[in-house]
């Protein structure tokens, strides 16, 4: 078992040209914090001479202060999520120089999101009939070249104390339940900020633009990359002023929030993507506060 799960996870070794023996998992050799809430960022001390931790897959960045790991727990309906990572020493002297691997792993209670009930959304007829099944072939297209896009890790992480889109209260909280027209239920993988037709939306932080189109379902939507593969997204919006590869700074005027694609009416739906795991923009400025060395 130990053999199998050493070459899942010796893709990531710092030490992929010796001989490696895995003797077992042992304890982390720093601490992590108890519970994370779904898209929570777990944040932890640098450990010198050790490789950053992995979680979902996705290696733990280094904040711009460069005294802490940070990484983000993803929109999640599990009760748990695992931590792991390696430490490698020098085996016993009697062998040749093989490093001998030891694998850590940590299990994070993933602490229950305030319970609210299903909304359902009351999307427009004539919006819906824009985007029902008729419409799968280009959705699926549409989520092709998103995950394209999400899948960059080019860049050096933005230094900058993130802020919000624009000053305003939210209107609908990440991870709140949700049911469409048709009976299909999910989770609101951002959080809605309310704002009328309109309203100057700004980038939460400097980057380059990866994406700013029309698609079906979040309307005229741009996406920031503030590298190291970390995203801002800012969907509905009824204007967009900004180009793909044009460099932005942060509080600078993406568009105008809107009503395009699927919502009942204006507001900005924005999310943050660490890595392939959603963050709750809330907490993750939150938390950042701590991380931008600039506060
Ligand atoms: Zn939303």
């Amino acid at each position: 078992m130990f053999a199998a799960i050493y070459f899942t996870l010796c893709a990531f070794s710092f030490f992929p040209s010796y001989n490696l023996v895995v003797e077992e998992w042992t304890e982390p050799p720093m601490e992590f914090p108890s519970t994370v809430i779904p898209g929570g960022v777990i944040v932890v001390p640098v450990a010198k001479n050790l490789p950053p931790p992995r979680i979902n897959s996705a290696t733990f960045s280094k904040s711009p202060t460069g005294t802490h790991w940070f990484g983000v727990n993803g929109l999640s309906s599990q009760r748990s999520v695992l931590i792991y990572g390696e430490t490698a020493t020098q085996s016993k002297p009697s062998s040749s120089w093989h490093p001998h691997i030891s694998l850590y792993r940590h299990r994070i209670s993933i602490a229950n999101a305030e319970r609210s009930r299903t909304s359902v959304l009351r999307i427009p007829a004539s919006t819906w009939a824009a985007m029902d099944d008729k419409f799968a072939e280009r959705k699926q297209e549409e989520r092709k070249i998103m995950r394209d896009v999400l899948d960059q890790r080019a860049g050096v992480l933005s230094k900058d104390c993130f802020r919000r889109p624009l000053a305003s209260r939210v209107v609908s909280r990440f991870g709140a339940p949700r049911s469409l027209p048709n009976g299909h239920t999910y989770s609101h993988n951002g959080v809605d900020l309310r704002a009328a037709e309109g309203t100057p939306v700004t980038a939460m932080g400097s980057g380059q633009v990866s994406y700013a189109h029309a698609m079906l379902v979040p309307g005229n939507i741009v996406v920031i990359n503030h590298g190291d593969g970390l995203f801002s997204r800012y969907l509905h919006l009824s204007k967009i002023h900004v180009k793909a590869g044009e460099p932005i700074k942060i509080g600078q005027q993406l568009g105008l929030s809107g009503a395009t694609g699927r919502v009942e009416a204006p507001h900005l739906h924005w999310e943050v993507i660490w890595k392939g795991n959603l963050a709750d923009p809330v907490h993750f400025l939150q938390a950042w506060e701590q991380l931008c060395g600039q506060s």
